[in-house]
């Protein structure tokens, strides 16, 4: 009503209607509810699936990403000399993880090792390293997809 009262003149008589009013403030309502759908597409980008490349079963998200030794991404090459391109993640709880923990040929210092596999197909997707209190996942990138439904 403040706004109403003030404008109220012969040289600005287009924006005193009560329409004008209410587009307004419905701009206002627009540009609130904008910046509420940016946040959330933001949390929803956060939690991007990461899934098995096989059976598509949820392993984790992106929001799960972590970084060991500084990094997220590492390249390294096991005994038998084969090269794996491998991503940290702090869970994963689409992996089932297989066998007695070792830390024979252990890419990460003071880490031991046992298999992790994909629950639903059984699909070799990487390693469960623990260390007392630690632990995390190095899942094989090759064998991960993101779900290209939710961006
Ligand atoms: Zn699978």
């Amino acid at each position: 009503m403040e706004i109403f009262i003030h404008t109220h003149n012969a040289m600005d008589q287009r924006h005193i209607s009560p329409s004008w009013i209410f587009k307004q403030s419905s701009e206002d309502q627009i540009e609130a509810v904008c910046t509420k759908i940016l946040q959330e597409t933001e949390t929803e980008k956060e939690k991007e699936s990461i899934l098995c490349k096989n059976c598509k079963s949820e392993i984790t998200t992106v929001e799960y990403s972590t970084a060991v030794n500084g990094q997220h991404a590492h390249i390294l090459k096991n005994p038998a000399g084969i090269t794996f391109h491998i991503g940290c993640f702090s869970r994963a709880w689409g992996c089932i993880v297989y066998g007695i923990p070792t830390d024979e040929f252990t890419w990460f210092a003071g880490f031991s090792w046992c298999v992790a596999l994909c629950a639903h197909c059984f699909t070799h997707l990487g390693w469960h390293y623990q260390s007392g209190g630690d632990s995390f996942f190095g899942l094989i990138l090759a064998n991960l997809v993101k779900d290209s439904k939710i961006h």
